[in-house]
């Protein structure tokens, strides 16, 4: 098992780059956000306050929080999102889970049990997985760590064109400020913030197309991919 981590702010560019190594390599992919997404949505649609750390925690217990690969969708998802079965793909994206998943992912017992369920994903073979903490808490062991990173105006820029594509007319700013909140919130947190690992290496993206990022990874992949051999 060899486990590729790769962290950074919201709309950096890390789960496209992720993707593009996944299938580069002919790894597996898992980009763990979804799953602190699928537990704030979980506790918006049953009416739990999100402020309440020991309801929020007791319900991230009891889903079942799965992905899948898109299979023959037609409507540009990655993958599919299951919880409790339910496909709930687009659900995880709207601007009401946005607001509140850094609330939500800031409660240790709830990253204690997501990061359990990373793990146990991270033995099924070779995984490229993308989030905050797999660097610095998730997968430590990882050979190879990469931090990426764009600036606020262009990670706020990106998320407005897939918003855009997405049929949503949302406001340029509004996504701006939301995108400075969470990494505001995420860098800050008490448990696991948001920061590159030691050793990792860190790629700024701004004005880079993933197709480059890509190549520059695979770079330095082989040297580790020749330290594994
Ligand atoms: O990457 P994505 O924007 O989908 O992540 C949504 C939120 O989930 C992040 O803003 C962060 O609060 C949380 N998250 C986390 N740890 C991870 C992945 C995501 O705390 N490994």
């Amino acid at each position: 098992m060899t486990v590729i981590a790769i962290d950074g702010p919201a709309a950096s560019g890390k789960s496209t780059v992720g993707r593009m190594l996944a299938e580069a390599l002919d790894y597996l992919f898992l980009d763990t956000g979804f799953m602190y997404r699928a537990v704030t949505l979980a506790a918006l649609w049953q009416g739990i306050d999100v402020m309440d750390e020991t309801a929020v925690t007791t319900l991230a217990h009891t889903l079942d929080i799965d992905i899948q690969p898109a299979g023959t969708a037609t409507d540009g998802r990655h993958y599919t999102a299951l919880l409790n079965g339910q496909d709930v793909t687009w659900d995880l994206r709207t601007p009401a889970v946005d607001a509140n998943v850094s609330q939500v992912s800031q409660y240790l017992g709830v990253r204690q049990e997501m990061v359990a369920r990373q793990r146990a994903f991270g033995q099924r073979g070779h995984v490229v997985m993308v989030g905050r903490d797999i660097g610095t808490v998730v997968m430590t062991d990882a050979p190879l760590k990469l931090f990426i990173t764009a600036s606020p105006a262009e990670r706020a820029r990106r998320r407005w064109r897939d918003r855009q594509a997405q049929g949503h007319t949302t406001d340029y700013d509004a996504i701006l400020a939301d995108v400075v909140r969470r990494d505001g919130l995420d860098s800050g947190r008490e448990h696991s913030p948001l920061r590159p690992a030691a050793g990792a290496v860190v790629l700024d993206t701004t004005g880079r197309p993933p197709e480059v990022i890509v190549a520059e990874i695979l770079a330095q992949f082989s040297v580790v991919d020749d330290l594994l051999a």
